[in-house]
């Protein structure tokens, strides 16, 4: 029963008095695809309006702890067994009716999990998780899982730690130096200098040394080549302006494409090493961190530059305990390893190297910012000599899984997520995330004491080694396949919980409804008289992003085993990323100076989950995929018009799934307008068939052969496209097929683009008969 008809009774009955819902909202402009990926070029924070923010915080402050959202109605009381004269079994008869019309509804938990939130707790936790850099592998980062488990734990939270031994990268020697002709030679420190007064200024010792995991180790003195962002684009751009790139040092600047590929574009362009350097242009266009939140002149991004998914010694299987593994040689001499020696710089590093590059001069669009030395395309003469040495070592990594068992369904799953793990101290990515995790376990836990179990089993994890390439989320996922795949609902990611002031929500479509409605309901922390859906709608107009791309934890779930998904952050793109800067300084000054945000972005998380985990009827609307299909083969067919190709079976499978939604929605209707008028509960088994065809319709998507060329890749709608970094808008095969044949132009190749739009057909036709409950 929905909890609206459960209002509606109460009314009608006159037993007791809920506050509505509320009403249904217009509907929303079209979604648009976008994909969540942590590269992206910074653009400002806004620093908080004082007059409009609430006092900062404090311990004595009790405004702070006073509720973000109006305090809901105290539980109304519980029908009380009294004695009557009536005889028992009529007694008994009607104190089951009464207690069945009284049970809370989930919306009643839903309001009071709202009022519950509490900026204290996650400004508390954050500063806890990020008192040392804690990369995946180090102790420092085991202790920072200590706290997580230690925190489930005393809130009565069956807690573990899930070990695994995977591959990482730690650099062991680096050195970089540059020379020209009648010049010094400049031997760059590579060292993030620290500020005065910086109170993370002696833990900052403790930071790796600034390195890209997995670069090859080898070394290369040679004549630098600019390459602007390092996008395939710009190699062809060099090819046309005759800039040879073999055997150079190719110099780019972050911004545009995940750095695995500007690694890798730079090796398939030739180049014997690569450096990446943060641009000031694009990363301090203001003031410098820590006079405002941009990217000191010595700040540099560190990261991953493998391309691939979980552990690189244990492809599509998990490490476990003594599992078979390919060698750590095999493992690095992949095509998703960098294979050349490459190193990141710093802005300053950056331009350094710029003022030595000659050739001609580069293009407006490859320019850098005020300030800045003329760019141009070299190669030479600057030299520069780099060294890299890394240690690719299996180490261990802990996850922590934390189980809150489902009252009447234990054996469904509402999956929660978020890694530990950090580059430097994590403040930004992902403890902010961690923090409002364990803030919104706090706010479970009071609800518990109130009477409420969910209907459905919660589970929250917090993933290790995401960095190095969404490892203890993948390995996981691989280790409990099938499990996984049969019962769960769900699964929630937060990775960057709170980085700037805007909403960044990405899902798969059947739970964008359910991702509005709960924004409606959520206080926008930087404007109490407007919601985070009017923030959200109010901001740049693109809704609701698509999981396609890598970028986070959600990937092993949707792209691997097809679970629905969500992805959500406050997000504003933020300068100091993997960083050393990126520590509970720069958050309280710029990022969340209230941690209202972090329970902002609590409250969404939690609300998603208590709707997913409490309501009767799974709350998943697939006419959203609908639209979505057909939006994806629009687009498809706009881009082979004129070629012999057919998108019509894609066509006709949408139409056989709408169909199964029609039908899914007369049935709802059905189970709605039966509990209204019977006192009864639902047929449990009908429930549990509508339900699990509405958990299982996702999975259909996926494909036992996967993506071609790429087997892990199973969601034949949502994965990342061989040539888009970002992933492609929908149907990753067709859109790979397409780039092709478009420069093969075979019929061959034209051919296969037809045979991927039947494979995706065949995964829709399959998705609507689970959806339907019928077969041929
Ligand atoms: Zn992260």
């Amino acid at each position: 029963m929905s909890a609206e008809d459960r209002e509606k009774r109460y009314r009608s009955l006159r037993l007791l008095y809920y506050p509505l819902r509320s009403g249904s909202p217009a509907a929303p402009p079209h979604a648009r695809a976008r994909h969540y990926r942590t590269d992206y070029p910074a653009s400002p924070v806004p620093t908080p309006d004082a007059a409009a923010m609430p006092p900062p915080l404090g311990h004595d402050d009790s405004c702070l702890r006073a509720p973000l959202i109006p305090a809901t109605p105290p539980l109304p009381p519980r029908a009380t067994a009294r004695l009557h004269p009536l005889p028992l079994l009529v007694g008994a008869l009607f104190a089951a009716y009464y207690h069945l019309l009284v049970e809370p509804a989930p919306s009643y938990y839903q309001s009071l999990f709202l009022s519950l939130g509490s900026n204290d707790t996650a400004a508390a936790h954050l500063r806890a998780l990020t008192v040392r850099p804690h990369l995946a592998g180090t102790e420092a980062n085991a202790l920072a899982a200590d706290h997580v488990v230690s925190t489930l734990s005393s809130l009565s939270f069956p807690t573990r730690v899930t070990p695994y031994e995977v591959l990482l990268s730690y650099p062991v020697r680096r050195s970089l130096s540059l020379s020209a002709p009648g010049r010094d030679t400049t031997a760059f420190a590579l060292v993030q200098d620290t500020y005065p007064g910086d109170p993370y200024a002696a833990a900052s010792a403790e930071v790796v040394p600034t390195f890209l995991a997995y670069a090859a180790s080898g070394s290369a003195a040679t004549e630098v080549v600019y390459a602007n962002y390092g996008r395939t684009e710009d190699y062809a751009y060099l090819a046309s302006r005759g800039v040879n790139v073999t055997g150079k040092v190719a110099l780019a600047r972050y911004g545009k494409v995940y750095r695995g590929d500007i690694v890798k574009n730079a090796r398939d362009a030739g180049a014997a090493a690569a450096v990446i350097f943060t641009d000031p242009k694009d990363y301090t266009p203001g003031k410098a961190f820590p006079d405002g939140p941009w990217m000191p002149p010595t700040g540099v991004q560190v990261g991953s530059t493998f391309k691939g998914v979980g552990d690189p010694t244990t492809p599509m299987w998990a490490s476990s305990e003594g599992c078979e593994r390919v060698s750590v040689a095999e493992a690095m001499a992949t095509d998703d390893m960098p294979g050349i020696p490459a190193l990141p710089v710093s802005g300053r590093d950056g331009e350094e190297i710029l003022r030595l590059v000659g050739g001609d001069v580069a293009p407006e669009d490859w320019q850098g910012g005020e300030g800045a030395p003329v760019y141009h395309l070299g190669p030479g003469p600057a030299v520069l000599n780099l060294s890299y040495t890394g240690n690719e070592t299996l180490a261990t990594i802990q996850n922590v899984i934390s189980v809150i068992e489902g009252k009447e369904e234990p054996d469904r799953y509402v999956i929660l997520g978020n890694h530990r793990d950090a580059w430097t101290f994590g403040a930004a990515d992902p403890n902010s995330g961690t923090a409002a995790l364990l803030e919104l376990a706090e706010r479970l836990s009071k609800l518990q004491t109130k009477g409420w179990r969910p209907r459905r089993t919660i589970i929250l994890c917090n993933w290790d080694a995401e960095e190095y390439g969404l490892i203890g989320s993948t390995e996981w996922v691989e280790e409990n396949r099938a499990m996984l795949t049969s019962r769960t609902v769900a699964y929630l990611n937060v990775d960057v919980g709170v980085s700037g002031s805007g909403l960044d929500a990405s899902a798969t479509p059947q739970l964008d409804e359910l991702l509005k409605q709960a924004s409606k309901k959520v206080q926008n922390p930087d404007n109490g008289t407007e919601s985070l859906y009017d923030m959200w709608m109010a901001s740049d107009g693109s809704l609701i992003g698509r999981l396609g791309g890598g970028g986070s934890d959600y990937s092993a779930f949707v792209q691997h085993i097809g679970i629905p998904s969500v992805q959500m952050s406050i997000w504003s793109e933020y300068a100091v990323y993997h960083s050393v800067y990126d520590d509970f300084t720069w958050m309280e000054k710029y990022g969340d100076p209230m941690f209202r945000r972090h329970v902002a972005v609590a409250s969404i998380w939690g609300l998603v989950a208590l709707g997913l985990s409490d309501e009767e009827i799974l709350p998943f609307n697939y006419s959203s995929y609908v639209t979505e299909l057909e939006n994806g083969a629009v687009d498809i067919n706009k881009r082979v018009l004129g070629m012999p190709v057919s998108l019509s079976p894609i066509h006709k499978s949408i139409k056989q799934l709408n169909r199964a939604v029609l039908k899914v929605d007369s049935e709802l209707q059905a189970l709605q307008t039966w509990k209204f008028w019977s006192p009864w509960r639902n047929n449990p088994l009908r429930v549990r068939d509508l339900n699990d065809r509405l958990m299982m319709t996702e999975r259909a998507f996926t494909e036992r052969e996967g993506l071609s060329g790429r087997p892990w890749y199973k969601h034949m709608i949502y994965g990342p496209s061989l040539y888009n970094d970002y992933g492609a808008e929908a149907y990753p095969g067709v859109d790979d097929a397409i780039q092709t044949a478009k420069k093969a132009n075979t019929s061959e190749s034209w051919q296969s683009v037809q045979h991927e739009i039947h494979r995706v057909a065949r995964v829709i036709s399959q998705s609507a008969s689970v959806l339907s409950g019928g077969f041929s």
